[in-house]
């Protein structure tokens, strides 16, 4: 998969007005009507169709018409929202090469404008176990926000939420720098996870400061359920951090037993194998056997004095609450349990690849885009100009020079975001009404192809048009 930042650069106001429009549909339309979307971003001079096709092109959207004429963003589109506002915050400035590929998220370096070095992890919630999320579908299908935008959005949350706790009580985690969307940013590990390290000087002291953690975690009332040699950062002085924590659950969690117990034994597994640490008398391991010889340096559950609910406050000031948890815990955590070391099958990353794909898409697109017609005698979009044309190219890092936002604080500010725009409950009442129509429109089929997706909305559109220019004011 490849970020291309270059496409950012070369975006205008309208692109970003656009590329929000379809984000806050979203919040209650899996596909979002193209005639919503041109009414959401009502650009000054008209034009969306010409900005929803450069869009495509770039493949920050895609298009589906098989119910009606729609978009949604894609993951790249997601992307690109939650970076502009990283960059527009001040937070970093430049995005460098790809530092890493997780089971369900991007890592990659980021710069500020001092050049210190920074870590962005994008996730990509639904990559590997789509499957998983689509069996579960059911669960969350009252509620109008269920999306992959959604989950991988709470992802980000908890692993920012929980990586900040963590840190204010001494944990060796990356520093929590800031949270948007799916976008994580944090601070540059130096070193590289336990599983490429093949020899250690000591092996003893870094299997105890590890196992130690796994404890303190759990006397904090926390258990981290993917502890294992991916997520465990060592440096040359071997030094441990731990990363990863957007499957994190509390002791009181019904199989917290069961996580403590299999992150514990994920350690022993590790250290016995790589290191053949002498806790192990027996070469011939039986993976199962409850009588170990380690039995009795093992830390067991039972015996750990749990402060439940220690870091509820910490993790509620970052705007995580328990109701964010149940819901993640469904597509995360459960994953987890059942498909713990699941490969990249099933991946769901067609659209940054697929250029062919992409191709009959902006095809299939110019054939059916109902708002074609009526742009074509709208003025060309003069003020479309390409705003960052002084490309400036750094060795490592390409600089987006365009910090027009004022916003620079830190902390997770999910609010900001077009999907939490949407409060309206009179308006989502309309969207939800448009929504249906434009669904019965395309059913009778019986329009032309230009009107082909009728959805038609009398009245409403000042009431929502005042919140959205609040959103897209920030663009
Ligand atoms: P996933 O949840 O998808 O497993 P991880 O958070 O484990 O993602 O990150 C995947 C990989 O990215 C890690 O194994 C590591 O190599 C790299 N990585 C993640 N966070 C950092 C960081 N803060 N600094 C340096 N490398 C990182
Ligand atoms: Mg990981």
């Amino acid at each position: 998969m490849k970020l291309d930042v270059d496409v950012l650069r070369y975006l205008s106001k309208d692109d970003f007005r656009v590329l929000t429009a379809v984000e806050m549909g979203m919040r209650n339309h899996e596909i979002v009507p193209s005639e919503l979307i041109d009414r959401i971003a009502s650009l000054k001079h008209g034009g969306t169709y010409k900005v929803l096709k450069n869009l495509l092109k770039h493949k920050l959207l895609h298009h589906d018409s098989s119910k009606y004429d729609g978009f949604r963003l894609t993951y790249l589109g997601y992307d690109f929202l939650a970076i502009k506002t990283m960059v527009n915050r001040g937070i970093f400035t430049g995005v460098g090469r790809q530092i890493g590929v997780g089971k369900e998220s991007d890592i990659f370096e980021v710069v500020k404008e001092d050049g210190t070095v920074l870590a962005m992890k994008l996730h990509r919630l639904g990559r590997v176990s789509f499957r998983a999320v689509k069996s579960k579908r059911d669960y969350l299908k009252h509620r109008s926000s269920y999306n992959w935008l959604y989950l991988s959005r709470l992802a980000a949350l908890k692993e920012f939420a929980f990586m900040k706790a963590l840190e204010e009580h001494g944990f060796p985690v990356p520093n929590a720098v800031d949270c948007n969307r799916h976008c994580v940013v944090m601070s540059l590990v130096r070193g590289y996870p336990l599983v490429q390290v093949k020899q250690l000087q000591n092996p003893d002291v870094v299997f105890e400061t590890i196992l130690s953690l796994v404890v303190r975690m759990a006397e904090h009332g926390l258990i981290h359920c993917d502890f294992n040699e991916f997520n465990i950062m060592i440096d040359d002085d071997e030094k441990i951090t731990m990363i990863d924590f957007p499957q994190m659950v509390s002791v009181s969690h019904r199989n917290a037993k069961m996580y403590f117990d299999r992150d514990v034994e994920c350690i022993f597994k590790f250290f016995r194998k790589r290191y053949n640490l002498s806790f192990q008398e027996n070469e011939d391991e039986s993976d199962d056997s409850e009588v170990d010889s380690d039995e009795e340096c093992r830390p067991q559950f039972s015996e750990i004095n749990k402060v439940s609910g220690f870091l509820d406050k910490e993790l509620a000031a970052s705007g995580f609450t328990g109701k964010d948890q149940e819901d993640i815990e469904r597509f995360i955590v459960e994953d987890v349990e059942e498909d713990s070391d699941s490969d990249a099958e099933g991946t769901e990353d067609e659209e940054y690849n697929a250029d062919s794909t992409n191709e009959s898409n902006i095809k299939d697109f110019d054939s059916v885009c109902s708002l074609k017609k009526e742009e074509d005698n709208t003025p060309d979009c003069g003020d479309r100009q390409i705003e960052h044309q002084a490309v400036e190219k750094d060795r490592h890092f390409e600089r987006d020079d365009n910090p027009e936002d004022e916003s620079s604080q830190a902390g997770c500010d999910h609010d900001s975001e077009a999907d939490e725009q949407i409060e309206d409950p009179e308006l989502m009442k309309r969207l939800t009404k448009q929504r249906q129509r434009a669904i019965q429109a395309a059913r009778g089929r019986k329009k032309s192809s230009t009107s082909r997706t009728k959805y038609s909305d009398k009245g409403g559109r000042s009431s929502y048009k005042s919140k959205v220019q609040k959103q897209m004011s920030s663009w």
